[in-house]
């Protein structure tokens, strides 16, 4: 098909959906898989037309033909060009909401793909630098106009990429880690200070999980540091720590002894150095490289009790299909931590995984704790906090559930 430009005419490949398939474009989701194509193709990351099996405008899109996610719906106005002020007012309005805010913290995430209208790209500002994970054929396409919109209208001038995602690989697309903008002159290091909650906490965006760190639970370390205060937790065990945020809470929130628990030693060597870097008594931590299955049931067996626990472990179905078993996972570390629990002690329980639903997680957590016989008051839901937003027409972006839970006396 040729389209008017500004600078004459071009041809856009079109995609047509077949006849029923136009629906979830229709109710701006953004993904059409691999079954709804009826015919038309393209490159990796090629703009693309969609449309309705009569000939009717759906979606610009990034088509990717080595995914099961065939199109990502850039725009549903057909008007809209897909080119690099696209992306630029893109990258703005993102940036903007995030202003608006007002995050009292210099570790903020920028762009949370789907919802800020970029499927595939996330990216997180760590003071001075930008880390960003390109996911899509779209956005790989679109890099440099994407990154020079980021430094643009973020006025930050380190740009460090962390591709290196699996899911890069149904992309068909390859790892790929380094600096992606760094100005001329001295070389920036890829360590990184930042504060949250009046806490410093340092990260690597060169060696940490995912961009470097978990933004997304901010507000529910601040919520665990006044909780652990106001229900006087003494002793409190992180399963799944990472780089100990949730432990310096605890230590925030006047805990006594803290224990972290996690299968990185890097991330564990980091979460000691944050409990001194904070002021705290190293010998108020323990830092244990275990897995924490195990490890509950060794404390179970050793007859320790806590006063606080923490679980936020890694996501254990990437998608619906997943949903039974990791149903039985998340019961079965749940159902240990119950065990675990003092009466009158907080459990702060997650699940990042988009397979499982907030109503099913919480079904999970009674079954666990019918299990463990034992029963709780649900102090409040928690979710990820507000930087990485959901939208309404895109429910899969709600991957973060949490439950803050007061065992019974
Ligand atoms: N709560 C952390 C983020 C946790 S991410 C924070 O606030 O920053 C999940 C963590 O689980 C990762 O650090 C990963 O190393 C760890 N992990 C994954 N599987 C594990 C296992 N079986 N036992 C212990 N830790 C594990």
């Amino acid at each position: 098909m040729r389209v008017l430009t500004e600078t004459g005419f071009l041809t856009m490949k079109v995609i047509t959906l077949r006849e029923g398939k136009e629906r979830s474009l229709l109710r701006r989701h953004p993904w059409v898989f691999q079954g709804s194509v009826a015919k038309g193709g393209g490159d990796p990351g090629e703009t693309v037309r969609v449309q309705s099996h009569d000939g009717k405008f759906l979606a610009w899109a990034a088509f990717s033909p080595s995914s099961q996610i065939r199109v990502r719906a850039w725009s549903f106005d057909e008007a809209e060009r897909i080119d690099a002020a696209f992306f630029a007012g893109r990258v703005r309005a993102a940036v903007a909401l995030r202003r608006r805010l007002g995050i009292d913290s210099n570790g903020v995430r920028l762009i949370h793909g789907e919802a800020d209208g970029l499927p595939g790209l996330i990216v997180d500002q760590y003071d001075d630098v930008l880390s960003a994970q390109f996911l899509s054929a779209g956005t790989e396409r679109w890099k440099d106009a994407i990154a020079d919109a980021l430094v643009a209208e973020t006025g930050c001038p380190y740009l460090y990429e962390r591709s290196d995602s699996g899911v890069r690989g149904l992309e068909g697309l390859p790892p790929v880690t380094g600096w992606l903008r760094h100005p001329d002159g001295p070389h920036r290091a890829t360590a990184v200070t930042i504060h949250e909650n009046g806490w410093k906490l340092t990260l690597d965006v060169a060696e940490g999980h995912k961009t470097g760190y978990y933004l997304d639970q901010r507000d529910n370390r601040g919520l665990f540091a006044r909780l652990v205060r106001q229900l006087d937790c003494r002793s409190v065990l992180n399963c799944y720590s990472y780089t100990g945020g949730f432990s310096v809470a605890a230590l925030a929130g006047g805990a006594s002894e803290v224990i972290s628990v996690d299968s990185s030693a890097p991330a564990l060597a980091r979460a000691n150095a944050h409990v001194t870097l904070n002021g705290y008594e190293a010998s108020a931590h323990v830092a244990l490289d275990a897995d924490v299955n195990g490890t509950l049931r060794r404390f179970i067996q050793e007859g320790k009790r806590f006063d606080a626990i923490v679980l936020d472990p890694p996501k254990f179905a990437p998608s619906a299909a997943h949903a039974d078993r990791a149903s039985r996972a998340y019961k079965d570390i749940n159902r240990l931590a119950f065990k675990l629990l003092n009466p009158g002690g907080l459990l702060l329980t997650f699940s990042c995984s988009g397979g499982i639903g907030a109503e099913l997680f919480h079904k999970i957590v009674a079954g666990a704790a019918m299990d463990a016989a034992i029963d709780g008051y649900l102090l409040q839901r928690l979710e990820a906090t507000a930087d990485h937003p959901t939208t309404l027409t895109f429910p899969e972006g709600e991957y973060l559930k949490g439950l803050a839970i007061v065992r019974k006396a």
